[in-house]
């Protein structure tokens, strides 16, 4: 069965989505890029073959399940170097019964993206790809996991924000409020850089101005002064806060006060 829809939102760029999360097919004149590679339930390179008929490699955003699971149908795949102690590859039989829960209740292993065995190829921040008249530059914003990275379309004037920066901006991993801060003030200095926003989850455009909010709420967090708000849900059984008051029934999770940018958090991360 078909598991991937896709449109074409540039001249450049395909969106290709996965139930809830989304791939982007970005090509230059002489190659392309496929950035992340999703939940690893049917097969995608199969899909993006018949997509492009430029030769591509595939990138990815972050080590997380959802961006990643589906890279066992290549051989090779590029990632940040700081997020390569955060990236498990999975077998099949273990990465189903998750699948069938959320989102996949009628899954077969056979469909399944085989485990990862390729060569992980290190990026890191600054990094250029040249994909001829497309060129892309790292920006590395840790936080949401260490080695998180968004991917700044020059030409377009596009930041790819992928998970780094959002309405629930995650601190689930080792990276703390302080990285955060340090991040986001790394990503002010590419502000007159870029005029629209993508994200990989929830919408694909999306408005500047939420970073700053983020910011701020990063920075609440590191001075104690955050709403420090109980969120009844999680991904463990560890007690998950927000930093800004927000709506727990929503499942978007909208802040209270009507602005975007938000921070959840473990607290001990709360530094
Ligand atoms: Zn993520």
């Amino acid at each position: 069965m078909g598991r991937f829809t896709h449109e074409r939102v540039l001249d450049n760029v395909i969106q290709i989505i996965d139930n809830e999360v989304y791939m982007l097919l970005i090509e230059g004149n002489d190659r392309a890029i496929l950035l992340d590679t999703g939940n690893g339930v049917g097969n995608l390179k199969e899909y993006v073959d018949k997509l492009t008929d430029k030769p591509y490699e595939v990138w990815l955003t972050h080590s997380h399940p959802d961006h990643i699971d589906g890279v066992g149908w290549w051989n090779k795949a590029y990632l940040n170097a700081k997020d390569f102690e955060s990236f498990i590859s999975k077998e099949k039989e273990e990465r189903l019964p998750k699948l069938l829960e959320r989102g996949y209740p009628d899954a077969t292993i056979e469909e399944l993206a085989p485990k990862f065995e390729g060569e992980l190829i290190p990026y890191k921040d600054g990094d250029i790809i040249d994909l001829g008249g497309t060129t892309l530059q790292i920006v590395e914003v840790a936080g949401h996991t260490p080695g998180c990275s968004m991917f700044l379309m020059i030409e377009d004037r596009i930041m790819i924000y992928g998970d780094a920066v959002g309405r629930k901006s995650g601190l689930w991993s080792t990276s703390t409020a302080s990285d955060l801060v340090k991040s986001l003030k790394h990503l002010q200095t590419f502000d007159d850089k870029y005029d629209r926003i993508m994200r990989l989850h929830h919408g694909l455009w999306w408005q500047k101005g939420f970073a700053k909010e983020v910011l701020e709420c990063a920075e609440n967090i590191v001075a104690g002064t955050d709403a420090r708000q109980k969120i009844p849900f999680g991904f463990t059984d560890e007690q998950m806060y927000a930093a800004a008051e927000c709506d727990i029934n929503d499942p978007e999770c909208n802040r209270l006060d009507g602005k975007i940018g938000n921070v959840f958090y473990y607290l001990r991360n709360a530094k």
